[in-house]
């Protein structure tokens, strides 16, 4: 499929810091085009379902436990080349290391809670979006 999409997560700990409009403007500014947006929740099934390629990390039930602690927003985004001009957007996976500027430097709190998730592959992007959203196929 297309090349132009990819998918975000805000993150429970960004969204309880109040850091939710904030990530959606920074979002925005970067040019990319909000397809579909939607505040929701996830139970733990489905947070493992999600993460499931991490199954056997460490982390994972931690993970799971912090993805279904509180709301979070999911979004569908447009850009040429999505998924590698979002990845490099949001920045590192630890927010310490992330680029000066970059979503999770500027709203991530930890490696856990590094604000925002970002799809990494056009197939992952896809699949993603077709999981919060069963009307994807139209975007
Ligand atoms: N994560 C974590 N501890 C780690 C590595 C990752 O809690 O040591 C979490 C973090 O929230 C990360 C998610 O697991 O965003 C998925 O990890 P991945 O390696 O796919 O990083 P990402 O693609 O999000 O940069
Ligand atoms: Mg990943």
């Amino acid at each position: 499929m297309s090349g132009n999409i990819t998918f975000t997560m805000i993150k429970p700990k960004a969204i309880a810091d109040g850091n939710m409009g904030n990530i959606i403007a920074k979002i925005t500014q970067g040019g990319f085009n909000i397809k579909a947006l939607k505040l929701t929740r996830l139970t733990k099934d489905q947070a493992r379902k999600f993460y499931a390629v991490h199954s056997e990390r460490p982390f994972f039930e931690g993970l799971v436990s912090f993805m279904s602690s509180g709301p979070i927003v999911a979004a569908i985004l447009e850009k040429e080349d999505a998924v590698l001009n979002y990845r490099n957007y949001i920045g590192a996976t630890n927010p310490a290391d992330a680029a000066a500027g970059s979503i999770r430097a500027l709203y991530g709190t930890s490696i856990e809670a590094n604000a925002v998730h970002g799809s990494d592959s056009d197939e992952n992007a896809v699949n993603e979006g077709a999981f919060f959203f069963s009307e994807f196929e139209r975007f």
